[in-house]
């Protein structure tokens, strides 16, 4: 008998049917012997509409007090299938009960819409565990100090399940979603993707981070600081599949180089729509500038993903960098009236349409030469590349959003990333 956390995404939790779905094969696990705690997300579909109602009646600047709302608003739709998933495996015969983040309580700092998991109180959990009882718990919630409800920023069920699974030492957190792993790249992209058996704790944390959604990056981080063993997989199967099957299906993210680990080089592509381009020209080159910039930027609390200085002449450089497109007019804005003048220029451009595309591999330590297959690979197909980053692990590059798509097939290719690996 193991303590398994289970958790299941929108598109799983889609309908009362597929509610029945997801109850039956919960109870599948529990009559084998294992006891179970269930993370579920909304409904699909569900945040984003209580989030475009909210929409509707905002004030256009969004305060704390607007953001508190935002949580309290949004974080009903796991309620809703919490609720739901008990009721389920009550009438499957099964004795279940749900709790709120709050009730648990899975407690959070205080920055609303993207609050971070401070503790989680396993003592509840336990008592209803020992009392024989499936535990629901939303995903995607938690409570501040002040009682306030929080939310764990969009995809943060996933941080949920996994948070859980550290706090009560489970043998294993198994992610249920709409595809059947973690592939080379997002398949509704590329058809030819290949799922990975196996991958490693860092290539999913870069992949992760660089804008695969499958799994939300913080989830990944959790999984790695505490050693949740993780798994990715199809809450599409029938429920009633052999479970021993079933809990070698999909992906697992593993910690050690073991020899079960694929050993391609780049091991997947990732590519991410929500950054927008910076330029200011014409800055001076001088001790400073990039602090002047970037400093102003920070203290707004906006992220800044790439940055490239170009090469001085005349004693000008240009100054360019990336944030999030939600940051990018108001990025805009802020240095218009607080840095460039100072700065003694008026030329800054901005392009939200851009896109960045990255390979992410373990292998990339050991190999060269990877990088420039990816430039090349990239000029054949007549994209041109604005910005590179790289770190160990993986090559980023920005390019024009309308290529993104080109860009990630003709990269899937290249790497050969729809063959097996030898
Ligand atoms: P859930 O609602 O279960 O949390 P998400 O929509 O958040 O599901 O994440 C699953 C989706 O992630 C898939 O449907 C797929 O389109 C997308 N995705 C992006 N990159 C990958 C990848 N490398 N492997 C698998 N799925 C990916
Ligand atoms: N329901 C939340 C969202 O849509 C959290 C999640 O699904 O993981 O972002
Ligand atoms: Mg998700």
């Amino acid at each position: 008998m193991a303590l398994i956390v289970h958790k299941y995404g929108g598109t799983s939790m889609g309908s009362t049917e597929r509610i029945r779905n997801v109850a039956k094969r919960v109870a599948k696990w529990a009559r084998a012997g294992h006891q179970l705690v269930v993370v579920p997300s909304a409904m699909s579909g569900e945040t984003n509409r209580l989030l475009g109602l909210a929409k509707e009646l905002s004030p256009a600047k969004l305060t704390d007090a607007v953001h508190r709302e935002l949580d309290m608003l949004a974080a009903t739709g796991e309620q809703v299938s919490s609720a739901l998933l008990a009721i389920a495996l009550q009438a499957e015969g099964l004795e279940s009960v749900s709790y709120a983040g709050w009730q648990v309580p899975i407690r959070t700092d205080s920055a609303f819409t993207k609050a971070r998991i401070a503790s989680i109180d396993d003592q509840k959990i336990r008592v209803d565990l020992d009392a024989g009882k499936i535990v629901i718990v939303t995903g995607f919630q938690g409570v501040d100090e002040d009682g306030h409800i929080t939310t764990l920023g969009r995809g943060g069920s996933d941080t949920s399940a996994v948070a859980v699974a550290a706090a009560m030492k489970a043998a294993e957190c198994l992610i249920y979603t709409d595809v059947d792993g973690v592939y080379t790249t997002d398949p509704r992209v590329v058809p030819e993707a290949r799922r990975l058996k196996t991958v490693s704790f860092e290539e999913m944390l870069e992949m992760a981070s660089m804008g695969s959604k499958v799994l939300q990056i913080r989830s990944v981080e959790f999984a790695g600081k505490y050693r949740v063993p993780l798994r990715v997989l199809s809450s599409f199967t029938p429920w009633d599949i052999d479970l021993a099957e079933e809990a070698q299906s999909g992906t697992l993210i593993t910690f050690e180089d073991d020899e079960q680990m694929e050993s391609a080089v780049v091991s997947g592509i990732a590519f991410n729509r929500d950054e927008a381009k910076i330029s200011i020209l014409g800055v001076p080159d001088k001790p400073g500038i990039a602090y002047n910039i970037l400093g102003a930027v920070a203290d707004a609390n906006i992220e800044v993903d790439v940055i490239i200085q170009n090469i001085a002449r005349d004693g000008k450089t240009d100054f360019s960098f990336t944030v999030h497109r939600n940051d990018y007019a108001r990025t805009l804005d802020l240095l218009k009236a607080k840095v460039l003048p100072a700065l003694g220029t008026d030329r800054i451009e901005g392009d939200p349409r851009i896109c960045k595309v990255s390979i992410v591999g373990i292998g990339m330590r050991s190999h060269v030469g990877i990088a420039s297959k990816m430039f090349r690979s990239l000029s054949e197909e007549g994209i041109n590349i604005q910005m590179i980053s790289t770190s160990e692990i993986k090559t980023s590059v920005v390019i024009d959003e309308k290529y993104m798509e080109l860009a990630v097939r003709a990269l899937h290719r290249a790497f050969d990333l729809d063959q097996p690996p030898a």
